[in-house]
């Protein structure tokens, strides 16, 4: 499953509706200090669900709202879209026929989210739920940020059981059982 495109629109420095396409399996994303390099993470994070303002390096869950400068004035919402190619059908479920996938995320300015699948509103577990056992997620190891090799060295048992179970494939069927039992 491959990422064609992230979509931002209002998001933190990314105030002008701007694409960045991915064309091949392997891109680098360069650019002087300050330019937003690490905004793109966070925006994939964040349309995946992140609720959390620190992982998102910020204090409050509508910093990433561009907050405006000397020229521009603050914008009225953040928008971030992400399309997936999915031609080998890793995404299964009831979105498995779809060739691309596109899922979306916009707050407003009252820290209101709306989240979409395929340009459908849906919940945000609708969002986290497609992509368990796949690898990807807001927290998933498939997103390596600064820091993250030490938490793992560092981390306990139960820490490092719950990497192993995204990257096998069963914390989708954990967390069906957990919602079961839950009922
Ligand atoms: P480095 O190479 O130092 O890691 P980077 O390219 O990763 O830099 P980022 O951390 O992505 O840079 O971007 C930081 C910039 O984003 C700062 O200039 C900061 O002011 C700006 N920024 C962050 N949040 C907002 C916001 N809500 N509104 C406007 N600008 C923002
Ligand atoms: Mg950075």
């Amino acid at each position: 499953m491959r990422l064609k495109c992230i979509k931002l629109a209002g998001f933190k420095s990314f105030v002008d509706p701007t694409t960045v396409y991915f064309p091949s399996n392997m891109c680098g994303v360069v650019g002087p200090n300050g330019c937003g390099k690490s905004n793109i993470i966070d925006a994939v994070r964040w349309v995946m669900g992140e609720s959390s303002a620190k992982n998102l390096r910020g204090e409050s869950i509508t910093d990433v709202i561009f907050k405006g400068s000397n020229s521009r004035k603050p914008a009225s919402y953040a928008q971030v879209e992400l399309v997936f190619d999915n031609h080998e059908g890793r995404i299964t479920g009831e979105y498995a026929a779809f060739n691309e996938i596109s899922i979306k995320r916009r707050l407003t300015s009252d820290a209101a989210n709306t989240y979409f699948l395929n340009g459908s509103k849906c919940r945000r577990k609708d969002i986290m739920d497609i992509f368990l056992g796949t690898g990807l997620g807001p927290r998933s190891y498939s997103i390596i940020s600064q820091g993250i090799v030490s938490n793992l060295i560092e981390s306990k048992p139960e820490e490092l059981r719950v990497f192993i179970e995204e990257a096998a494939g069963i914390s989708r069927y954990k967390e069906r059982r957990r919602e079961t039992e839950n009922r």
